[in-house]
């Protein structure tokens, strides 16, 4: 199983962060070891000061695939969530300086979150999702799947054109704009809207 990430897929988010509006998609990995199921507790790592919430959609991948068309796109995922990229924003910021790989900044144990997965086709709504984080009770980030630059689609294409997407995949979508630092104690909700009412898929604490 390997975590396919997607930087930069909100121009909001990009922005915030004074980065370029990316022409194609960003792709990082994080390996499995990163995964952090739903409901346990995250502990804040030591080598980071500034640690980063990135809530972000996820699919799971329901086939293996290479080199997807676009009309099979969305054959290859039929289940979603919401998950957190935890970010050692520090490190990140030292590296991108530097012009080094991410990956001590975002792929570190137990920096990809997971939450309950729920059928895509029961949740969207006209086409899209809309999905928000809670920390501590208060509404941190507000997505709109309409505002993605790349759609998940369009992610599929693209990511498959470089890797074998397989059985059990996992792509975080990217995130919207709000993120921000994260301190011992914090209760971190994803949720996301739909026409049913709320669905809280992801509930983490950090400890
Ligand atoms: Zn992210």
């Amino acid at each position: 199983m390997k975590i396919i990430c997607i930087g930069r897929n909100y121009v909001d988010h990009a922005k915030e962060l004074g980065n370029k509006v990316p022409t194609k998609p960003l792709v990082f990995m994080k390996p499995g070891s990163s995964l952090l199921v739903n409901k346990k507790p995250f502990y804040y790592p030591e080598f980071t000061k500034d640690l980063h919430y990135e809530l972000e959609v996820v699919l799971k991948i329901s086939k293996n695939g290479r080199h997807i068309q676009p009309e099979f796109a969305k054959d290859y995922y039929q289940e979603i969530s919401l998950g957190i990229d935890f970010t050692a924003r520090d490190l990140q910021n030292q590296c991108k300086e530097k012009g080094h790989p991410w990956e001590i900044a975002k792929a570190f144990d137990h920096s990809a979150v997971i939450g309950q997965f729920v059928n895509l086709q029961a949740v969207t709504v006209d086409g899209h999702l809309e999905f928000y984080l809670n920390k501590n009770g208060k509404k941190v980030q507000h997505g709109f799947t309409k505002d993605l630059l790349f759609s998940f689609d369009d992610l599929i294409v693209y990511v498959s054109q470089f890797f074998k997407l397989q059985k059990g995949d996992y792509i975080y979508t990217g995130t919207p704009a709000g993120v921000g630092a994260v301190a011992i104690g914090d209760e971190l909700e994803g949720v996301l809207v739909t026409a049913g009412g709320e669905k809280k898929l992801l509930e983490c604490e950090v400890k």
